[in-house]
């Protein structure tokens, strides 16, 4: 089969820029989204649309997927009108999302019964490094598929790993990186709370932390792009994102009998708190820490 055609599920916020790229480096790609403008806008730039996934595996021989939750990844992959069902041998399936790491062996185990190769490839980088195709990825799966997919992979990321042969490894480390965004972006919102508190400007407290010991790049990533021009939606990991990532970190951490007291926390208190701010980006964390404040009269 032709190596140059590619599939690809879910042309959301990272979705689309990942899947235009692989067209800009010339691939011919097969674009699926249940967001029927979503399928239009990328037929728009050139990409084949009017699959599903039960039919995009009789067109191509390599499928990304890029899908929102767990569970849409595993009616994707494992529901009747699913890859795997619809798939057979010479097959090569790589989901880009963030899920769980039972789920990585669940779909791998599922697969390989049918002679399909399957990585887990969750990414990182935000929007803009879908945009401008410097993600960061981090591979689990056998490694001569890694080697297969790797010209693809070079097409939507700059730094790529192979983590090890077990498909849920690159999601692990996944997980880590947004346990860690996430307590950042906690501490940001604190932050600036205290500034606002202080009557202080923004701008000088982001310039001092940004050459001193509190600097971090979901400093910069969240202020820059978010909180400083106070637009929470373009090119958003939003608040319900994030909170799937670090309920998946905590069931992580308790599957090793691990500890995270900080983790736990914000766990339970963006869960209290997200109403309004769920399809925001996460910077809206200090919008949520504020606004409350102010709702609250505190
Ligand atoms: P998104 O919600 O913008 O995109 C998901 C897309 O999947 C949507 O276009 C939706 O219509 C489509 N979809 C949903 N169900 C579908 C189905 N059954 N079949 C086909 N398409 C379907 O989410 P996103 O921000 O692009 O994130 C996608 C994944 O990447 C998530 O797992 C997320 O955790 C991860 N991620 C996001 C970012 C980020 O900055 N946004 C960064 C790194 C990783």
């Amino acid at each position: 089969m032709d190596t140059k055609k590619v599939g690809f599920i879910g042309l959301g916020n990272m979705g689309f820029p990942m899947a235009s790229n692989l067209l800009k480096a010339g691939y011919t790609v097969y674009g699926v989204d249940v967001n029927r403008e979503s399928e239009i806008r990328f037929a728009e730039i050139g990409g084949k649309v009017g699959f599903t996934s039960a039919t995009l595996p009789n067109e191509v021989n390599i499928i990304f997927t890029s899908l929102p939750t767990p569970a849409v990844v595993e009616s994707v992959y494992l529901g009747n009108e699913g890859l795997v069902e619809n798939g057979e041998g010479l097959l090569t399936l790589i989901d880009l999302s963030t899920i769980s790491p039972e789920l990585n062996k669940k779909v791998a185990k599922a697969a390989l019964e049918k002679g399909i190769q399957y990585l887990g490839a969750p990414v990182s980088g935000s929007v803009s490094g879908a945009e401008a195709a410097t993600l960061s990825v981090m591979v689990g799966g056998d490694k001569k598929t890694y080697d297969f997919a790797l010209p693809y992979l070079k097409s939507i990321g700059k730094n790529i790993f192979h983590v090890g042969e077990d498909q849920e490894l690159g999601t692990i480390v996944k997980l880590i990186n947004n346990l860690m965004a996430g307590i950042h972006t906690q501490a940001v919102a604190e932050a600036l709370s205290i500034a606002d508190a202080a009557g202080l400007d923004h701008d000088i407290v982001y310039e001092i932390v940004n050459v001193s010991s509190g600097q971090s790049g979901v400093f910069t990533r969240n202020y820059k792009n978010f909180i400083a021009q106070d637009e929470y939606y373009k090119g958003a990991f939003t608040a319900a994102l994030l909170l799937k990532d670090l309920k998946l970190a905590k069931h992580v951490s308790n599957s090793f009998k691990g500890k995270l007291p900080l983790g736990e926390a914000l766990v339970n208190y963006i869960e209290s708190n997200i109403d309004g701010y769920a399809d925001k980006d996460m910077s809206s964390a200090y919008l949520m820490l504020t606004e409350q404040k102010v709702e609250l009269g505190e």
